[in-house]
């Protein structure tokens, strides 16, 4: 299972977040309304389905191994 991420930088804390109401394991977590929301892998099933409905492009699939072309953002 290849859980995705959000990357910071580019996620424009939608309200609401229309990837998170794609995903039917309530895995995006957000602390307060306002943040902006990450997946809690221990949830995620890995379906993708929240990556294609992100308007801004903001969730991307973890690449692994770590190749070091890419960073996570935090
Ligand atoms: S829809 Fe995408 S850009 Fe908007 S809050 Fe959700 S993850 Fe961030
Ligand atoms: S990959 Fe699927 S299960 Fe995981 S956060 Fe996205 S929609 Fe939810």
């Amino acid at each position: 299972m290849r859980p995705p991420i959000i990357r910071p930088e580019t996620c424009r804390s939608c309200q609401p977040c229309r990837a998170s109401e794609e995903c039917d394991r309530q895995a995006f977590l957000r602390e307060d309304a306002a943040d902006k929301p990450w997946i809690d892998f221990y949830r995620c099933r890995g379906c993708m389905r929240c990556v294609a409905v992100c308007p801004n492009g903001a969730i991307e699939e973890l690449v692994q191994p770590c190749t070091g072309g890419r960073r996570m953002g935090w």
